[in-house]
Order: C-alpha cells, then sequence, then structure tokens
C-alpha cells in the first residue's frame, strides 16, 4: 500500500518552510512509473512557493512490489554504522506483515521477494536503479568491491571509500567512488554492463568470496568497511 504524509520541507535556497504531501511509502505494483521517476530525479520535486526555487523531498522510507519481487526500505545515511540491528529490524516487519498474517497465496509471493534495507538517498536510488535495468544487486556490489582493489593505489590516499552506481546506460554503469566520511566524489569511471552480467554468471563463486554480499538485507560493498569508519 502506498501511503502520504504532509511533512514541512525547508526551501534549500532562501530558507522558506512548506507543507507538501510526500510519499512515506511506494507501491511500485500500483504505481507503474514510481522506479522511472525516482531513478531520474523527478519523484517528489517540490517548487518554493516563496522564490520558485526546484528542490526534492526526501525519498520514501519504503518501495515494496511483492509481484517485481522487492521489498526495500530506507534509513537515514547517517544511521548505517547500526545495519545489523536494523537488518533484524526489517526481517521481522517483513514476517510479520507478509509472511505470517497473510493468505497462503501471498505468503508464498513473499517469500521470493528480494528484501533490502539501504542507507540514504543515494543507496536508494542505486537500488532502484538496479532493478529497472534487471542487474542482480549483490554482483554490482561484487564488481565494486573487484573495483576498489584495481584502484586501490589511487584511492587509498583519501581514506575508507565506498561506489555508488549513479547510472546505466549503452556504454555501461557510472560508478563513482565517494569517501566514507563525508560522501564527497574523488574518482569517476564507466563499467561495461558486460562485466555485470559476467559476475552474475558465476555468483555461487563470488559467494564464497564475499559471503558479506549474500543472505543479509543489507547488500553494500560498504559492509566490509563500514564498521572501521563509523562508531
Ligand atoms: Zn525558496
Amino acid at each position: 500500500m502506498s501511503r502520504c504524509v504532509v511533512q514541512r520541507l525547508r526551501c534549500p535556497n532562501c530558507g522558506v518552510e512548506q507543507e507538501e504531501k510526500v510519499f512515506v511509502s511506494v507501491n511500485g505494483a500500483r504505481i507503474k512509473t514510481a522506479v522511472q521517476r525516482i531513478t531520474e530525479g523527478s519523484w517528489g520535486t517540490v517548487a518554493c512557493l516563496a522564490c520558485g526555487q526546484r528542490y526534492l523531498a526526501d525519498p520514501p522510507l519504503l518501495y515494496s512490489d511483492l509481484s517485481g519481487g522487492i521489498w526495500l526500505v530506507r534509513y537515514p545515511l547517517l544511521q548505517r554504522g547500526r545495519f545489523a540491528a536494523l537488518e533484524a529490524e526489517a526481517e521481522q516487519i517483513f514476517s510479520r506483515e507478509f509472511l505470517e498474517r497473510p493468505p497462503a497465496v501471498i505468503r508464498e509471493q513473499a517469500a521470493a521477494v528480494r528484501r533490502r534495507i539501504c542507507f540514504g538517498r543515494e543507496q536508494f536510488v542505486e537500488k532502484l536503479l538496479a532493478l529497472r535495468h534487471g542487474i542482480d544487486d549483490r554482483a554490482l556490489e561484487c564488481l565494486k568491491l573487484g573495483l576498489s582493489r584495481d584502484l586501490l593505489g589511487q584511492l587509498f590516499m583519501h581514506g575508507p571509500w565506498e561506489w555508488l552506481m549513479s547510472a546505466v546506460h549503452e556504454q555501461g554503469i557510472d560508478l563513482t567512488a565517494v569517501t566514507l566520511a563525508d560522501q564527497r566524489p574523488v574518482h569517476r569511471t564507466v563499467v561495461p554492463i558486460e562485466e555485470v552480467r559476467r559476475v552474475e554468471e558465476h555468483l555461487p563463486q563470488y559467494e564464497g568470496l564475499f559471503t558479506e554480499l549474500f543472505g543479509h538485507l543489507y547488500v553494500n560493498a560498504s559492509r566490509y568497511v563500514t564498521d572501521e569508519v563509523i562508531v
């Protein structure tokens, strides 16, 4: 079910606040254009009533599409250090809502759904971008770890970093390395889509290498570095 609330938003340009109805939960099976609009950055645009500046409201906290095979919860980026506790919390919510209460048909469908949590707008958009382009997010995160290893010599001076996928196009996947500390971009690259397809074909081998990315709700390569940075 989609759900809206009225929120007070503050214009980043002039600081004037206004009330707007924003989605906190989106049912992707009902709102078919949601993934496209969220990934293209046109979802939740607000025009300031005082100065006319257009800006984005926060993305939804939940995107679900059981028939489409995904259930995605977004938490604030600042909470990423608590990912293990939040994974458990989200798993509990999902079980209660979709596996324990509903009739058998829904339970069956829900059992096959990819359950995910993420932190912040960029990760949320990235997950939906992967969904839109049929990219297995586990393969994408394995690819990021390989990329980090290949570029270690260029990146290590910036301190711990993570990769964010910002676009998928004919030439490949746009990946930006940002610092974990303040999300500052430090490197950009385009990876041919075939490389992620190759990882997808060999997922069992990758599972043996990067077990943390399999069987958990927070499928993100930064699992391997977050603990060291955020207390
Ligand atoms: Zn304004």
